[in-house]
């Protein structure tokens, strides 16, 4: 039977949890700090991230159209190599410089993945790379098994906060840490302008099919579900299945397939080797699209002193292939 004393708690944990839903930092003081430990799923604080995958199921009522589905594609496209350019090789391994008003428009593009803030995505992968498949590792498949590698390990109250202090380089840009403390206000805004635009169409290019919700479904939460679940495989997959060219201490693989849909990321043997490149596929034939529209932004002046993989290391991918060829011939 249901109690007070049942009730209560219950009531302050919900509280806490749609705070922290609008302000990250919501519960930031010494009383919160003994539950930030547990490794147990906060599903109340989740309850977002689940609803995102649950809304998709709207699909049923909207309906779709070759618009609301290309749409989708090209902001699952987009919005990847915001995480994966800027999120990954800019705020993480620091690979390239830029300006600063270009730095904030990177984090902004990356806010619009759903992946939390720039800082608290690149203090956490900094630490995977410190500790990579070793006990330390938040989030090894090795160690916790594949879903806590996939997506258990943030649905829990120990790896929520942001670690400043392994991100004091982006910390000390008041913009970052406004995105990063407010994660939910970019992605709200990105829903809300899609819902307009679906809107739009309908009111003023009637012949594409499409409208205000079926836009919504289709662009924000079909493309962001399947966004999420292409980025954690890096996380979980690249550390099982693939080729593993370079003796590293982690267990990373190159995956081909991995590499497709993550416009590069899943040559992530190679990463491991060497994170701070901007490269992350070292043959010509290791297909690494964000390295190809780094360089493009580049060119353009965007960015600058992309740092390269050194000849020392593109030797040893060399010999390592040729390595593995002459086996293949021999066996
Ligand atoms: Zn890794
Ligand atoms: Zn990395």
């Amino acid at each position: 039977m249901l109690s007070v004393g049942r009730i209560l708690p219950f009531c302050g944990r919900l509280t806490r949890s749609v705070l922290l839903w609008f302000d990250t930092e919501a519960d930031a003081g010494p009383g919160p700090a003994r539950a930030a430990r547990s490794e147990h799923v906060n599903w109340l604080r989740c309850l977002p991230f689940i609803a995102v995958h649950l809304t998709c199921l709207a699909v049923i009522w909207v309906g779709w159209s070759p618009f609301a589905v290309a749409f989708a594609a090209i902001l699952y496209v987009a919005r990847m190599f915001a995480v994966t350019a800027f999120y990954h090789r800019y705020f993480s391994h620091r690979t390239f410089k830029t300006s600063r008003p270009l730095q904030f428009l990177f984090a902004l593009a990356g806010c619009t993945a759903v992946q939390r803030g720039p800082l608290w995505w690149a203090a956490h992968h900094r630490e995977h790379h410190r500790h990579a498949d070793t006990p330390s590792d938040i989030h090894s498949p090795h160690h916790r098994g594949f879903l806590w590698s996939h997506m258990l390990w943030f649905t829990c109250d120990a790896y929520f906060r942001t670690e400043y202090q392994r991100v004091k380089d982006l910390a000390r840009y008041p913009e970052l840490r406004f995105l990063n403390r407010f994660d939910l206000l970019i992605p709200v805004l990105f829903a809300a302008g899609i819902l307009l635009l679906g809107m739009g169409l309908e009111a003023w290019a009637p012949s594409l099919g499409t409208n205000g919700p079926q836009l919504l479904v289709w662009g924000f939460f079909v493309s962001t579900v399947v966004l999420f679940h292409a980025t954690f495989t890096i996380n979980s997959l690249a550390h099982v299945f693939g080729r593993r060219r370079f003796d590293t201490p982690d267990q990373s693989r190159n995956n081909w397939f991995l590499a497709l849909i993550t416009l590069g990321e899943g040559w992530h043997n190679n990463h491991h080797r060497f994170p701070v490149s901007v490269r992350q596929g070292f043959r010509w034939w290791e297909v690494d699209m964000t390295y190809y529209l780094l360089k493009l932004m580049a060119a353009l002046g965007l960015i600058w002193d992309l740092r390269p993989v050194p000849a020392r290391i593109l030797a040893e991918a060399r010999g390592a292939s040729d390595a593995a060829a002459k086996c293949e011939v021999t066996s």
